[in-house]
């Protein structure tokens, strides 16, 4: 299971994602952004898919 804070991509936000793999955990970090911070995934910059990446941290 892996975990990440909203707040570690840089959003105003305490919700904390989860999923199995970091391949579902981004899907699910694109989902939340969209529905909650109206952030589409293709406006999603390179920036934040790192922060993404980097703040994947398992639990
Ligand atoms: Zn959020």
């Amino acid at each position: 299971m892996k975990r990440m804070t909203c707040r570690s991509i840089g959003l105003d936000c305490d919700y904390i994602i989860e999923g199995e793999t970091e391949e579902e955990l981004t899907k699910n970090a694109l989902k939340h952004a969209w529905e909650n911070h109206a952030i589409k995934p293709n406006e999603m910059t390179s920036e934040m898919k790192a922060k993404i990446r980097d703040n994947i941290y398992a639990i």
